[in-house]
């Protein structure tokens, strides 16, 4: 029967009748007694209803269904989550439909596979005609609440543009991280902060209903567990973070008990993707479509625990989730989702589902394609087989073969075949062909290009040609290598990453994400002339690129070819003009070549963006302070000396500018502050 297993198809076009209604991030508190924002209500939602349950959605990054206690796992990690499941229902067989973050929790969310949402990568714009789950919630009256730990879930400064559609509250403001930046304080948060902070607004005690979403995305990699879990699991550190997200879950669910609020709210938990562990060969997530990384989690607690227990060994996807959330607690699921609400699936009288019906599952990724060059893939599971479409095809018997070691598709051609064919049949049909439904618009673009995300073809989110390219098969060991660099060059272990990056370069020159990361390590290194020529190979080969033009102005800026630098920084402008540290740095190159007015309009800028930018602060201060304007050139001084304290040169422009202006005391003040901050004349510089 195609209609159960493929979900309502096909897909009316109707919602692209549906009134836009693409929302801002509300400046209204959680706690706050608002009337949540209703105008676009749908006219067949039936009304709020007071006795709405509460619903809590818990999404554990990265996180492999053989590590939880509940599923069979013996390593004892999960005690909170394997409570819960008692007084819940598990699924044993569960399925993620892309292995990466942002476009995992886009099919969760919205009930929908990224071949018909689109979100198939970071920082494509979830579009606001797609069903959302938050958004439904919110239409019928719930208070909406997003606790998200990653930049790769932040809508507004990551790679998750649209996802606050919906919520009240959606805690993220997230930011890229300078060197030697802590990254739990700049680009992730740890799973007891992102708790800690949705504890404090369940304290606040929302009025009912509510669905408050809590990421954790401590499992992701780099693995490095708190305290005690780093020390417990130093020999498997992810095991440690499993441990760890555990014991923050299980925080949040002793909040929700304190409060009186854990037994009559659905609590829905699962995994977006797991990790692979060097399963294949490969490292982290992202390229396979194997059962370590999309083999997930799923439980879900029903109000008042109703079906305490009970498994159901079926397979479902993480495409089901919202709709069995909707049917759970009584609303209509949109006719677009495509999942179906697994509710019926759960056994009446004994403990297990048999599984009556196979429901095969799909699977894709483009990350292949999009970061590297390579072919995408797509699987489909289907009775008990894993068919995987790759230039080299691949056939697992999973039931004689559950890791997948042995590929039948050159010796069972006919089932190979037809397996194919059900897949290409089954994408086609759940495909988006509506023009334009998620294009990400052109700033977003910039921007997500600027921060280096969207390394290559952005301007071809589905379709044919993503099949090109090399069998990711037979290049893991480059994408694991590629990982590998760009951690270290986050991390400032440049020396680390340029021998990975040069590797990765002799397999295939013309990658324009290791040429671009190879430019980056050498201008950490100060090697800014063996800088210049990956920049420039990455910028031919990435025009659009923000951050390529960026990185290349400033190996020449250090080069000190300065009139080189200018054009690049225009460039970086240009295609990110959101972002503040590309026009300072053309401000300051302007301001070298005796291009002072403009210098200034690209200060004036950088501080309309991020009026705290310290270094703009500095030069525009300084520059009107030079200019015989010690009166305008004081705010901007000032400020500089309040966002970093410690300067010297902030002090001792003060002090210039406050002796120009007569008033010799404060001028007195400052130059013996800057005296104070001066370093040891015998102390070299370090
Ligand atoms: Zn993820």
């Amino acid at each position: 029967m195609r209609e159960s297993r493929y979900g309502r198809l096909p897909f009316s076009m109707r919602l692209v009748g549906l009134p836009l209604c693409l929302a801002f991030l509300s400046s209204s508190l959680w706690g706050q007694a608002t009337q949540p924002r209703r105008a676009h209500a749908a006219p067949q939602q039936s009304p709020v209803r007071a006795s709405r349950r509460n619903v809590i959605l818990i999404t554990l990054d990265t996180t492999r269904a053989d590590r939880m206690g509940f599923l069979g796992s013996q390593r004892n990690l999960t005690p909170h989550l394997d409570q819960l499941a008692k007084q819940g229902v598990v699924f044993s067989r569960a399925y993620s439909h892309v292995p990466l973050t942002t476009a995992s929790h886009a099919t969760i969310l919205t009930g929908t596979y990224p071949q018909f949402n689109q979100v198939v990568d970071f920082g494509i714009r979830l579009s606001p005609r797609l069903p959302y789950l938050p958004d439904v919630l919110h239409h019928h009256g719930y208070r909406t609440a997003a606790f998200v730990a990653s930049l790769v879930l932040d809508p507004l400064d990551g790679t998750a543009p649209g996802f606050d559609r919906g919520f009240d509250v959606y805690d993220a403001g997230f930011r890229l991280r300078p060197g030697g930046m802590d990254r739990y304080k700049s680009v992730e948060r740890r799973g007891g902060e992102v708790v800690e902070r949705a504890i404090t607004a369940l304290k606040k005690r929302p009025p009912d209903p509510f669905f408050l979403w809590v990421h954790l995305y401590d499992a992701h990699d780099p693995y490095d567990p708190p305290e005690p879990y780093k020390t417990k699991y130093a020999a498997q550190p992810y095991d440690g973070e499993i441990a760890y997200a555990d014991d923050c879950v299980g925080r949040l669910l002793a909040a929700l008990r304190s409060q009186g609020l854990y037994d009559g709210a659905l609590i829905a938990v699962m995994a977006d993707h797991g990790e692979s562990l060097g399963e294949h060969g490969e490292n982290t997530h992202g390229v396979f479509l194997y059962d370590e990384t999309i083999h997930v989690p799923l439980l879900l607690k029903l109000p008042g625990n109703r079906a305490a227990g009970k498994q159901v060994d079926t397979r479902v996807g993480l495409v089901d989730v919202a709709p069995t959330i909707l049917r759970a607690i009584g609303l209509a699921v949109p006719a677009e989702m495509q999942g179906e609400s697994l509710l019926r699936m759960i056994p009446a009288r004994s403990a297990t589902h048999p599984g009556e019906q196979d429901r095969p599952a799909y699977a894709e990724t483009q990350y292949p394609h999009r970061a590297f060059g390579w072919s995408s893939l797509r699987a489909l599971r289907e009775g008990k087989y894993l068919y995987v479409r790759a230039p080299q095809a691949e056939l697992y018997d999973q039931g004689t073969d559950p890791k997948a070691e042995h590929n039948l598709a050159s010796t069972s051609k006919a089932v190979s075949e037809t397996l194919a064919a059900q897949l290409e049949d089954f994408r086609s049909k759940t495909s988006q062909t509506m023009v334009n439904l998620a294009k990400p618009d052109p700033e977003q673009v910039q921007k997500l290009q600027a921060l280096g995300y969207v390394a290559s073809d952005t301007s071809n989110p589905t379709g044919a040609a993503t099949d090109a390219g090399p069998d990711p098969k037979s290049k893991i060991e480059v994408s694991n290598f590629l990982h590998d660099a760009l951690l270290d060059v986050e991390d400032a272990r440049y020396q680390e990453a340029v021998p990975l990056l040069q590797s990765a370069l002799k397999d295939q020159p013309d990658m324009a994400i290791a040429l671009m990361q190879l430019g980056i390590a050498q201008a950490g290194l100060k090697n800014y002339a063996q800088a210049l020529e990956p920049l420039q190979k990455a910028v031919k080969l990435l025009p659009d690129s923000g951050m390529g033009h960026y990185q290349l102005g400033l190996a020449l800026f250090e080069t000190g070819d300065w009139k080189s630098a200018a054009p690049e920084f225009e460039a970086a402008v240009a295609r990110a003009p959101r972002w503040a540290d590309a026009h300072f740095s053309l401000a300051s190159v302007y301001a070298r070549i005796d291009r002072v007015p403009e210098a200034m309009t690209e200060l004036d800028t950088t501080l309309s963006l991020s009026a705290n930018h310290y270094r703009a602060n500095l030069l525009r201060g300084r520059i009107l302070s030079l200019q015989g304007n010690p009166v305008d050139a004081l705010p901007n001084l000032k400020k500089a000396a309040q966002v970093q304290p410690d300067s010297r040169e902030a002090h001792a422009f003060l002090a210039d500018a406050y002796s120009q202006l007569g008033r010799r005391l404060d001028a007195e003040r400052e130059r013996g502050e800057a005296e104070r901050l001066r370093p040891p004349s015998h102390a070299g510089p370090k």
